[in-house]
């Protein structure tokens, strides 16, 4: 199913983004740990550290501290963001489902979710069954 597909890879993105962004985040601190453990105005150290500590993870290409930490924040944050989305395209309304009938136990395919419907076989009116079928 292609919304499955399509859910499946923004799921891994999103995963992928958001450990990106936690990897920057956890560098910061690493890097900027050793200077705040002794001092007591932890705060306003940290955020002076933040414009004035540099990191160089491409040689001669520095940055403060600070662009890293913007950079993991929107990482994190859009990470979360494709999350959410692809958790809300799995439960796509209209997406097609199969369900069987308890009575006469045939299948059939109908869009969403439904709680009470008619069965197209034996027309009860019937509490259906969702089952797992792969789409031709
Ligand atoms: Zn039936």
């Amino acid at each position: 199913m292609r919304i499955l597909r399509r859910q499946t890879s923004t799921f891994v993105l999103s995963i992928v983004l958001s450990l990106l962004g936690a990897t920057a985040l956890l560098f910061t601190f690493w890097k900027i740990w050793p200077h705040i453990s002794s001092v007591k105005d932890l705060l306003s150290t940290f955020m002076t550290l933040l414009w004035t500590e540099k990191f160089d993870l491409i040689p001669n290409f520095e940055f403060e501290l600070i662009y890293l930490v913007a950079l993991g924040d929107a990482l994190l944050i859009s990470g979360v963001v494709l999350y959410i989305l692809s958790v809300q395209w799995f439960y796509l309304p209209g997406r097609v489902v199969w369900y069987r009938c308890p009575f006469c136990h045939k299948d059939w395919r109908s869009i969403g979710d439904k709680a009470l419907i008619h069965c197209p076989h034996c027309r009860q009116l019937v509490h259906p069954t969702l089952i797992e079928r792969k789409e031709k």
